[in-house]
């Protein structure tokens, strides 16, 4: 559809806020303004990653991710997180680089059975290392390394650390597209997922409560 030109894509472009002025909506973005009649918002959830409780150190926040986009091949990376992001993860990056998975429970039980069946495969035949049954207490730089302290006392040290530990709502952005949101901070649609505001429309990750997929995201375009 992008080589027939049925879709006209801005990319590397952000949208800011979303007004409506005489029934026509204006969305600002980082290249410019663009009209329309109708919108339908899909920004996901992942745009705002869950972060972990304790502050990271500035000096390895480059090394500290909350996806893929920076791993390089050869590193050793820690994958924080028990669902089937993390096992994902830690599977992909383990085929060029030492991976250690690290989850506060004592077996994964959130992944699907696929991905419980492939962590456990990976695991079985040291491709992964698992970190489970601890939490972590803090991070520090460690001559330019991530050390890793956990709360039974033991610490690593690794190049890189990635946490996949879900997103939430974008509340401030949906706030700036005049948005309501209900008392728990999620957008209010209706059976069409249009929201309050008449011609505005909601679809893909951010239209549920908990976790996401990409048929029901699909399906929410053709609905709409
Ligand atoms: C590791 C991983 C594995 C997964 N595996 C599966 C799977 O096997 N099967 C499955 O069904 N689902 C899977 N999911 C979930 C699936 O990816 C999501 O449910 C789906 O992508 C949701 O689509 P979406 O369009 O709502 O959001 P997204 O795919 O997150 O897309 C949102 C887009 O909006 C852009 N955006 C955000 N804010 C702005 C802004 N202000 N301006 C402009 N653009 C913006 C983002 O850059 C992004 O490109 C997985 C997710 C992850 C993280």
């Amino acid at each position: 559809m992008l080589d027939s030109h049925v879709i006209e894509a801005k990319f590397n472009c952000e949208v800011e806020r979303v007004t409506k002025e005489n029934e026509k909506f204006i969305v600002n973005t980082s290249c410019g303004s663009y009209e329309g009649k109708n919108i339908v918002i899909a920004v996901g959830r992942m745009g705002k990653p869950n972060k972990p409780s304790y502050e990271i150190p500035p000096s390895i926040r480059h090394i500290v991710n909350y996806n893929l986009d920076k791993c390089l091949n050869g590193e050793s990376i820690m994958v924080v997180g028990g669902g089937d992001s993390a096992v994902e993860y830690a599977c992909e990056l383990s085929i060029s680089n030492s991976v250690t998975l690290s989850y506060r429970g004592a077996n994964l039980t959130r992944p699907n059975p696929t991905n419980i069946a492939m962590f456990e495969k990976y695991l079985s035949e040291n491709k992964i290392q698992a970190k489970l049954n601890v939490d972590i207490e803090n991070l520090e730089n460690e001559k330019g390394k991530i050390r890793v302290n956990f709360n039974d006392g033991s610490f690593q040290d690794f190049d890189r650390v990635i946490y996949a530990i879900g997103g939430t709502t974008p509340v401030d952005f949906l706030k700036k597209c005049s948005v309501e949101l209900d008392d728990r901070g999620e957008p209010v649609f209706d059976e069409n997922y249009e929201t309050k505001t008449k011609g505005m429309f909601i679809a893909g990750d951010i239209a549920f409560r908990s976790g996401g997929s990409i048929i029901i995201a699909l399906n929410h375009g053709y609905i709409e």
